[in-house]
């Protein structure tokens, strides 16, 4: 059954909230036969189609899951439109849980309710997914990246997104520090997963004293034993330590009312998706405390260059070279917010919603 929110009667509170950011489309869907219940929200489609990976979390409210969905795929427009790829903003949410409900049939049922909007949105990997949910999808429609070497796809894209988030910590630090060397900066990563493990082969690489935490000790081992320089922190004690640089990337809302009165950090500068509990709030109180922010959606952009070189012919060398250009991009940011007075994310959000806007006026809509 396929519904979208303005057909289903789910309220002005639905279509409100679609408002605020100018939602373009939200499909509510759920097949009981394979337990699937899941939100694709399409932001905007002025550049191209909507690509955005498909996250799996157990929500405890459905509400939650929505304003998961909206908050990220307004989040993947501003992403694509600044690293100049010619996409939209798009994402997925299944409310369930990864470790335990994940079958064949619930993906590619979800695989067709993507290829119910015709190519208008093209999913991929996000947190709870793997390349063998791709290739379930990818038996119901076309409109997918992240496919893994052997089917013609790109692979696991975190080795791509740790180097943009390294590029764009380099151009950071010359902002901050006058060079963009790393070297001898002690610099925190919060989670050793798939991007804070080849960060942190980057980050060792240019001479930085690193400082990894993870809640999973397994995780921390095995990084170490490649890098036994690196010193292991605790999950919570990461907060408190005396860096230049704090890099989140575990989860979301790391900086908040909690964590911004203990950080002593220069810059902030991380892969994690939606670092700020609130953009406004947190994102001009980061500045008051004299801390460079860099934007999540402009230094992790890696993925999804990686994703867009997918889909038109894949070519490593030249998804790392555009992979890049976020140093560049990253030095543009953070001058207009000096002289404009505006906090980091609001410059990288105007930024992104004037290519937006641009091409919309101009009549090259996707
Ligand atoms: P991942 O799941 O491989 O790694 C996340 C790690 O964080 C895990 O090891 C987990 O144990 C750890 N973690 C969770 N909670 C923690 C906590 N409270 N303290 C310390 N560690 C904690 O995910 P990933 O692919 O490495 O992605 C990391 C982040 O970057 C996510 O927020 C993701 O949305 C974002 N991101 C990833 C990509 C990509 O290409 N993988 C692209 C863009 C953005």
């Amino acid at each position: 059954m396929v519904m979208t929110s303005t057909q289903a009667g789910t309220g002005p509170a639905v279509i409100g909230r679609m408002e605020e950011f100018e939602h373009e489309e939200v499909l509510f869907c759920q097949d009981r036969t394979t337990g699937l219940k899941a939100i694709i929200a399409i932001h905007d489609t002025t550049l191209g189609p909507a690509l955005g990976g498909t996250r799996m979390w157990p929500y405890d409210q459905e509400g939650d899951a929505l304003s998961d969905v909206l908050r990220l795929s307004r989040g993947m427009t501003y992403k694509s439109a600044l690293a100049g790829l010619d996409l939209g903003g798009g994402k997925a949410v299944i409310i369930g849980d990864a470790r335990t409900q994940k079958t064949e049939a619930m993906f590619r049922r979800f695989g067709w309710f993507v290829h119910s909007l015709s190519g208008r949105y093209i999913t991929a990997e996000d947190v709870g997914m793997s390349t063998t949910e791709m290739v379930n999808i990818r038996k119901e429609t076309p409109y997918v990246a992240g496919l893994p070497e052997n089917m013609g796809g790109s692979g696991d894209p975190s080795p791509v997104t740790a180097y943009g988030v390294f590029c764009g910590m380099r151009a950071a630090a010359r902002t901050a520090f006058g060079s963009e060397s790393l070297a001898g900066r002690k610099i925190s990563v919060q989670g050793a997963g798939n991007v804070g493990m080849h960060l942190v082969g980057h980050l060792v690489k240019d001479g930085a004293r690193v400082f990894l935490t993870d809640i999973h000790d397994d995780k921390l081992a095995m990084i170490a034993k490649t890098h036994p320089g690196i010193t292991l922190v605790g999950p919570d004690e990461v907060y408190d330590l005396d860096v230049d640089i704090y890099s989140p990337c575990a989860l979301g809302a790391t900086i908040n009312d909690d964590t911004l009165g203990r950080l002593k950090c220069a810059v902030i500068a991380g892969a994690a998706n939606n670092q700020l509990a609130d953009e406004a709030v947190h994102g001009r109180a980061v500045m008051e405390k004299g801390i460079l922010y860099a934007p999540d959606f402009l230094i992790n952009a890696g993925g999804i260059i990686n994703c867009a070189w997918e889909r038109k012919g894949y070519d490593r060398g030249a998804a790392m070279a555009q992979t890049e250009r976020i140093f560049d991009t990253a030095l543009g940011i953070f001058k207009r917010s000096t002289t404009e007075h505006v906090p980091t994310y609001l410059a990288a959000n105007e930024a992104a919603e004037h290519r937006v806007r641009s091409m919309r006026q101009a009549g090259l809509h996707f």
